[in-house]
């Protein structure tokens, strides 16, 4: 086994290259606010009594495919999550009896902390990433994908040769630490930089 089971780049014997071990290690910390997200977008189909039905207030339908409750909630990404971790656990400690039903974060958690070996070990890894990537997939399609948002820092400081101050708008998506002024090419990037765009800012009018 020599490359990635998701995208066939060389990995030294590992199942996952270090990308997808990466997005596989981020996605399972990032599934459980991902489906308490889902369970607020959602409002469970009503079970209760049929009086609370009846006096349940008219109006529209939602508009959501019910079934989409039955597949795509906390519980079901829980219970595929233990499976894998059932069988990771019995490839690695067969002697060990299999753990009982956990949450959804727990076996994130888990799977997160074994993700070392069961990247050097676990024949399944691919399957397994693929499948939190449905999940997250599945979770997405309920509550979105809010692209980042560029924050806007001010306007560009650059003077050109005759020493005239630039002023076009600099904004930079958060994490981003580079960022080259669309008017003028005047690129930003180390503290320095950063900080006498700060500083050189002018005063709003009050
Ligand atoms: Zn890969
Ligand atoms: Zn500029």
């Amino acid at each position: 086994m020599t490359v990635c089971e998701l995208c066939g780049e060389e990995t030294r014997s590992r199942y996952l290259c270090e990308r997808h071990t990466v997005q596989l290690a981020k996605r399972l910390d990032d599934l459980p606010t991902l489906y308490a997200e889902v369970g607020e977008c959602l409002v469970p189909r009503r079970s209760g009594p049929a009086e609370f039905v009846s006096t349940a207030p008219a109006g529209p339908r939602s508009p959501l495919d019910e079934d989409v409750l039955d597949t795509v909630n906390m519980a079901r990404a829980a219970e595929v999550l233990q499976l894998w971790r059932v069988d990771v656990q019995r490839e690695r400690w067969p002697q060990h009896t299999p753990p009982p039903p956990a949450a959804l974060d727990a076996n994130c958690r888990w799977l997160a902390m074994e993700l070392e070996w069961i990247v050097d070990h676990y024949p399944g890894a691919g399957d397994m990433a693929r499948e939190v990537g449905e999940l997250e997939a599945q979770a997405r399609t309920i509550v979105g994908d809010p692209a980042p948002r560029p924050q806007r820092l001010g306007t560009c400081v650059a003077a050109d040769s005759d020493g005239v101050i630039c002023g076009a708008v600099i904004s930079r998506l958060p994490g981003q630490s580079r960022v080259t002024c669309r008017w003028c090419g005047y690129s930003y990037e180390s503290e320095q930089d950063w900080l006498l765009l700060l500083h050189f800012q002018p005063r709003e009018a009050a």
